[in-house]
């Protein structure tokens, strides 16, 4: 069966020599330490009922998705993050990869999904105690108590500290009152409420002795076992949506809705029998934040599930590229495959170095995000790891958003046929670079926590004194502005112009804030009027991890004379994710002399001979994401084929 959009069918194979590059190695180089589990996966979900379905309507695409949830829990892999005494395994980093292996089909069913074990599930588990976790952890695993993550509003997303839902605590009947105070306080676009959800967790401004405690999070029961919406609750649909047809989202508002003392989550805080309030963490700033941190998760599940679903537009655009021929040579009289028109090739080839670069970024993050759950980072690597989450997410998305649109324009026509699933995977991962954090709001929050790590390096230790000196450097260099000599295919020269990028914007950020606030300004007022500069740094952390984490990846797998066709061929696909960034980037290089024209000129002409070189292995590099057929191909609802060649 093919998998990608019908192209006039052609006989030569693939160009791809598989005895110069073996594209089961380069999978398992970008499967990385989760390769056994994601063969797994891929065998379990190759059967047809995982072929993502082409849904007429909203109605049965939520159907479907609500079975396949059904089937999902008969699997073992859903499971994985969950602590071991309820049959789990508490490996949150193979949770993590799971859930991109399920991103590669049907997006709905992977956002039930993880609404379910990710958010509702992960949040009872991070922010509630054993008391939660004996009593509803085993349900939520089997899916027999579908649940919401409730914490947006209509009036509040970004802003989660000015939520406006109220949790007022009653010492009489030791009894939370949950209350919606007005229209803008409704909880907004949740989903699994508008169908499925029979409990939310709903995040609250907790009033105890009378004292607003800031937002906690609680249980509030919203539909009985039957699907009879609980008394108090209100829930609305949110109606048709731009894509994620299969989620059912909904609004939901409670009407001095009463729930038992337990029902707060209360690991980082906790409420007495007579109302007293107690916290292990004293600041109340800390206490939201660590709370927040606890979900962290999600986020990281997002970025993998926006990189998966990037990888699927890849494979479908780079098939159609190489089946598909247009306009003649004149010197054969041939006509030519997409593919190997140069512009096509800079079209395609650079964004799949882009998403080899994001795969291995998502992995050293799942690896530390495991090493977290296991007690082995420090307070200040995990506040690094909170960071370098924020931005790969942030560009993870952006990145496949951008992608699938060059994807389906790369397929022409056949590329707005549904039955190539770019318009779906368009429409569905849209709204990713939306939830789980706004990204522009998340680059803030990446740009505010460096410039937090900066400031404590400015203030004393040897991390200091390393800071100071490349900021001098960096000023040195900006002053002089003769470009540096530069070997643009020296591996460390590139990841080095990217770390220097990096640390000139957060210098330069530093400063200009500084030199704001003592002219008078307030801190706050400063870092807005800063907020462009923020995005350029975010921009700038988010290069900068892409490109150490491929080289490493690279030099892992063998580098230089030693090196097998494998490695030299990963060693290229670095090489031009680097050199691709700098060319989009050039102009910064340029005013800021870290390059000068003559390196501008070698950048493009790197960038088009790597194009060109890597066009044979085109195919071999799709192949390495391990997509299995029955993910790419499309059946309607009723099961029949959807435009594509058998
Ligand atoms: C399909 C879907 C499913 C969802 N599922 C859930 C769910 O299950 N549970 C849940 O709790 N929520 C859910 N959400 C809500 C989602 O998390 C929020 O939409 C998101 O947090 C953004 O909030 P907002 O919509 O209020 O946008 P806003 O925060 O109002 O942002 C709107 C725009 O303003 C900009 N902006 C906002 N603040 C700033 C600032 N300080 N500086 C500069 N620019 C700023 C943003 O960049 C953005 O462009 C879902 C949303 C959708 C669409």
């Amino acid at each position: 069966m093919s998998r990608t959009p019908t192209a006039a069918p052609v006989d030569d194979p693939c160009v791809d020599d598989p005895s110069v590059v073996d594209s089961e190695q380069l999978k398992r180089v970008l499967d990385g330490r989760h390769h056994g589990l994601r063969e797994e996966i891929r065998a379990a979900h190759d059967a047809d009922w995982f072929t993502p379905r082409l849904h007429v309507d909203e109605q049965a695409h939520q159907a479907w998705v609500g079975e396949a949830m059904q089937r999902l829990t008969r699997t073992p892999h859903q499971v994985l993050g969950f602590p071991t005494a309820y049959g789990g395994a508490d490996q949150v980093g193979a949770s993590v990869a799971a859930f991109e292996m399920l991103a590669l089909g049907d997006l709905s069913l992977t956002v039930k999904s993880g609404v379910q074990w990710g958010l509702f599930g992960g949040a009872v588990q991070a922010l509630g105690t054993q008391v939660h976790h004996d009593r509803y952890l085993p349900s939520i695993i089997d899916f027999s108590l579908p649940g919401c993550f409730a914490m947006t509003e209509t009036g509040h997303g970004s802003d989660v500290q000015g939520l406006r839902t109220t949790a007022v605590y009653d010492p009489a009947a030791e009894e939370f009152v949950v209350h919606t105070p007005e229209d803008s306080a409704c909880k907004d676009y949740i989903g699994n409420a508008a169908r499925d959800g029979r409990m939310a967790v709903v995040f609250a401004r907790l009033v105890t002795h009378g004292e607003d405690r800031g937002v906690h999070a609680l249980l509030v029961p919203i539909r009985d076992e039957a699907g009879v919406t609980a008394a108090g609750v209100d829930i609305e649909d949110c109606g048709p949506k731009a894509g994620l047809a299969g989620v059912d989202n909904g609004r939901l508002r409670f009407d001095h809705v009463r729930v038992p003392r337990e029902a707060l989550l209360d690991r980082y805080a906790h409420v007495a029998a007579d109302g007293t309030y107690s916290s292990p963490i004293a600041s109340a700033n800390r206490r939201f934040f660590s709370m927040l941190g606890a979900l962290v998760r999600g986020r990281l599940s997002i970025s993998g599930a926006a990189i998966s679903a990037t990888k699927v537009g890849l494979d479908v655009a780079v098939r159609y590229g190489q089946e598909r021929r247009q306009f003649s040579d004149p010197s054969t009289g041939e006509e030519v495959r997409l593919l190997d028109h140069p512009s096509h090739q800079r079209k395609l080839v650079p964004a799949v170095a882009r998403a080899y670069a994001f795969t291995f970024a998502q992995a050293a993050l799942v690896e530390e995000l495991q090493a977290g759950h296991d007690g082995r980072l420090d307070q200040s690597a995990s506040r690094r790891l909170e960071t370098d989450i924020a931005a790969v997410k942030a560009g993870a998305t952006w990145n496949a958003s951008r992608t699938l649109q060059t994807a389906r324009e790369a397929c022409g026509g056949a590329g707005y046929l549904a039955s190539s699933r770019l318009p779906e995977l368009r429409a569905d991962t849209d709204v990713f670079t939306t939830f789980e954090g706004d990204n522009t709001v998340l680059m803030q929050l990446v740009a505010k926590n460096l410039l937090t790590a900066y400031a404590a390096g400015a203030a004393g230790g040897l991390g200091a004194a390393r800071t100071l000196v490349r900021s001098l450097a960096s000023r040195v260099a900006d002053r002089v502005r003769v470009p540096w000599p530069t070997d643009v295919l020296d591996p460390a020269r590139q990841v080095a112009l990217l770390r220097e990028r990096e640390e000139h914007v957060l210098d330069g950020l530093a400063r200009r804030l500084r030199a704001a606030v003592s002219a008078g300004a307030d801190p706050t007022a400063a870092a807005s009027a800063a907020q462009d500069h923020m995005q350029v740094l975010g921009r700038a952390h988010v290069d900068r991890l892409l490109a150490v984490a491929f080289d490493e990846r690279v030099r892992s797998c063998g580098e230089g004379a030693d090196a097998g066709p494998t490695a030299d061929l990963l060693a290229r696909v670095r090489d031009l994710f680097v050199l691709s960034r700098l060319e989009e980037d050039m102009a910064w290089f340029l005013a800021h002399g870290r390059l000068g024209r003559a390196d501008a000129r070698a950048v493009t002409r790197h960038v088009d001979r790597l194009c060109a070189e890597l066009r044979p292995h085109a195919v071999a590099l799709v192949d390495a994401f391990g997509i299995a057929p029955a993910w790419s191909a499309r059946t309607t609802t009723t099961g029949g084929q959807q435009g594509l060649a058998a």
